[in-house]
């Protein structure tokens, strides 16, 4: 199949191609303030989840790619993640999704959860959380990452809910400490103005007050406290909301995953020159060249994406 903007043939690009993501969820209730993947303030549609059939995501999985002997699922990369409007505590198919990637691969790619964490008595997202829990003691998701700021409900959770909220989501996770290759990270995330209240000050501030307390009020020992990993992103990326709710003058690009050491050791097993996504609404698999460092602005940029295959 030729390619119109990768100007080559599939066959030419398939040992540089990886698919990384996974659209099979669309809209997100959190109602973040800044969030990258919505552009019109909080349109009705874009709260609403909707998940896509998990037997159509396997099925396209399974599909044969005429003259390379491989199936789709034989491009999956070791760390899928969903596309960046997806919450996994407010998607009930995100368990079963982890479960399906994992078997389909014999055990070779993993979904990576990305996550704001449960929101302190909203006892679905604690069930959610438990389910992830329990797949992570099972080795079948190796990753979380807690997004920590206060642009929840836009920006209008009470500074101690919010942080309960933290404290309660880690404390959750504890358990899924169990193995040694488990990664939690904190994805600390604000702007570097001290005068707008998602001032990255005031985010490391909470997580200092967050691990005080997980220490004196949840008995955490210091061993399980370096566990957990910290990234600090300090400026959102200037799309979506985050321009007009949020005034965000100062860019930076960065990756779906904000977790710089983990991206690195990704890469440095496998970096394919294009990079692509399992549309399953839509059932095609899209491409775009991989541009490291930049992933969340170019997954959310429609005139990076060529379709390869519609199924
Ligand atoms: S940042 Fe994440 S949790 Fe917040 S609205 Fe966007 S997709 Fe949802």
């Amino acid at each position: 199949m030729r390619l119109l903007f990768l100007h080559m043939d599939f066959s030419e690009i398939q040992d540089q191609f990886l698919v990384d993501m996974v659209r099979k969820t669309l809209g997100c209730p959190e109602q973040c303030a800044h969030c990258g993947a919505y552009k019109d303030g909080f349109q009705v549609q874009d709260l609403r989840v909707t998940e896509a059939p998990l037997n159509e995501l396997a099925d396209i999985l399974m599909r044969a790619v005429e003259g390379t002997g491989k199936r789709i699922k034989d491009w999956l990369a070791s760390d899928i993640t969903t596309d960046v409007n997806t919450e996994p505590l407010q998607t009930k198919g995100f368990p079963d999704f982890a479960e399906l990637i994992y078997g389909m691969t014999n055990h070779t790619s993993r979904i990576i959860a990305i996550s704001h964490g449960v929101r302190k008595n909203v006892r679905p997202m604690y069930d959610q959380l438990h389910a992830i829990v329990d797949l992570m003691q099972r080795d079948v998701i190796k990753n979380f990452i807690l997004t920590m700021d206060f642009e929840r409900l836009k920006g209008k959770i009470d500074e101690k809910t919010n942080e309960d909220s933290y404290i309660e989501t880690l404390d959750r996770l504890k358990p899924a400490l169990v193995l040694p290759e488990t990664r939690i990270t904190v994805s600390l995330q604000g702007t570097p103005r001290p005068e707008q209240p998602q001032f990255i000050g005031r985010v490391e501030e909470m997580y200092a007050r967050i691990r005080r307390r997980l220490v004196e009020e949840l008995h955490w020992d210091e061993e399980t406290l370096q566990r957990i990993h910290v990234d600090r992103r300090e400026s959102y990326t200037s799309i979506g909301r985050a321009t007009t709710m949020v005034s965000i003058l100062e860019a930076e690009d960065c990756d779906v995953i904000p977790d710089a050491m983990l991206v690195q050791k990704i890469r440095s097993k496998n970096t394919p020159k294009f990079r692509g996504r399992i549309d399953v609404f839509r059932r095609v698999l899209e491409g775009q060249y991989l541009r490291p460092g930049m992933t969340y602005g170019d997954t959310v940029d429609p005139k990076r994406w060529e379709t390869i295959f519609e199924f």
